[in-house]
């Protein structure tokens, strides 16, 4: 199971969470305060190629070069 950060904004902190498949988003809350305003930072293990393909590495690249890491 990937576990996502995430940041609130209303008290400025990160904390992560385990992510079941299927949760709403909406209902996650801050352990500290207790906000709704939370909202996922990209964690280090998404980093790369799994945006939707939409990335390319440079202007002659068709998002699928080696350079990609596709
Ligand atoms: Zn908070």
């Amino acid at each position: 199971m990937p576990i996502y950060e995430y940041h609130c904004q209303n008290c400025n902190r990160i904390f992560e969470l385990l992510c079941k498949v299927g949760e709403d988003e909406s209902t996650i809350v801050c352990p500290e305060c207790g906000a709704h305003k939370v909202k996922r930072v990209m964690s280090r293990f998404a980093a790369h190629g799994v945006q939707g393909g939409s990335k390319s590495c440079g202007p002659s690249c068709s998002g699928t070069c080696s350079s990609c890491g596709m």
